[in-house]
């Protein structure tokens, strides 16, 4: 049998830099990193979902 591999869309790794920002499209809190972190990938959640950095 054929197995079907559907591939997810991953997004890039995400790592956090200090003073990048991250908002809740969902309830529009905005958190500032303080301290980069080491996770590879690394993800901020809020309202179940990931949240999306701000870019200017
Ligand atoms: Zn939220
Ligand atoms: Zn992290």
């Amino acid at each position: 049998m054929a197995k079907k591999t559907k591939a997810k869309a991953t997004k890039k790794n995400i790592k956090h830099k200090k003073g990048s920002k991250y908002i809740c499209d969902a309830c529009g809190v905005v958190v500032t990193v303080d301290e980069p972190c080491a996770c590879d990938p690394c993800g901020i959640s809020c309202c179940g979902e990931t949240m999306r950095e701000v870019c200017c």
